[in-house]
């Protein structure tokens, strides 16, 4: 653990009344596998998530497979904004995760703490910059225990700043390729733990503004790609005790009739839900 993260952390917890943080999903992750979280960790566990794997995997037992949908922006303020699509995911992944994520509230920093658990302070991440992790994230410690782990993703920060890790990469032209590469290899059983982001949401905030037809048919498209991957896994990962995550990077706000933007330290850009759906193997 490390204490200056543990701080950073828990300084935007505390100014949001959050109960979480989003660098709480890599010891997270990390519990539910069994292997030890990454060097630099400020996050904590999620005790309910823990709990609830407990109930359904037994004491002794692991996750044994895990994706992970990162939609980029989706931020809290979309969840009070459209509840009857964010209930969608919500139906789907029951423990809700209300969460502040770091300053500068932009993509790549933010991913680095979701991965890593680390902080703005240690990973190095003070504003936007497409430079590859140095910190130990879960791309590093997941393969070191023999885990398969494979990034699906436009070509974008997080198809790029993960690189140098024994995992694959699937970069790709858009967000249908990845949604359709990411259900064939749930299908094809060939990884252990497979990270899924979506593209459009957060370039249609910007460019045509968060509250735009675009930015709506968006978030669409990102609550109907969680329903694939959920239907996905629970087709073809059965036999296994598995978990699914909706895991935004942060969110964004109007800028103009136009344009949106993120990166301030605001609630529409600092609070995010990550939401985690578990499952028994049925063997
Ligand atoms: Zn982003």
């Amino acid at each position: 653990m490390n204490d200056i993260c543990r701080e950073e952390l828990r300084k935007y917890q505390e100014k949001y009344h959050a109960e979480h943080s989003t660098g709480d999903l890599a010891p997270t992750v990390c519990a539910l596998f069994g292997v030890p979280e990454p060097a630099d960790n400020g996050g904590e566990a999620l005790a309910p998530v823990l709990e609830r794997a407990t109930e359904l995997f037994g004491a002794a037992a692991r996750c044994e497979r895990l994706l992970i949908h990162c939609p980029d922006a989706v931020g809290d303020i979309h969840y009070r904004k459209h509840p009857e699509l964010l209930a969608r995911v919500e139906k789907l992944a029951a423990l809700k995760m209300l969460s502040t994520t770091i300053f500068p509230s932009v993509t790549p920093g933010c991913f680095c703490t979701i991965f890593s658990g680390a902080s703005p302070e240690v990973h190095g991440f003070k504003k936007w910059e497409q430079k590859i992790v140095t910190v130990e994230t879960i791309f590093d410690i997941l393969p070191n225990a023999g885990k398969s782990v494979a990034i699906v993703a436009k070509d974008s920060s997080m198809a790029r700043i993960f690189r140098n890790r024994k995992i694959d990469y699937y970069t790709v032209r858009s967000d249908d390729i990845a949604r359709r590469i990411t259900s064939r290899l749930i299908e094809e059983d060939e990884y252990d733990v497979i990270v899924s982001y979506t593209w459009q949401f957060d370039h249609f905030g910007h460019h045509n503004g968060p509250d735009s037809p675009e930015s709506l048919e968006a978030l669409k498209f990102c609550v109907e790609t969680f329903e694939e991957f959920v239907a996905a896994t629970e087709r073809h990962w059965k036999k296994y005790n598995r978990a699914v995550i909706w895991a935004p990077d942060h969110g964004n706000h109007q800028v103009d009739e136009k344009t949106g933007s993120h990166g301030k330290d605001i609630p529409e850009d600092m609070l995010v839900n990550h939401f985690y759906r578990l499952a028994a193997g049925v063997r």
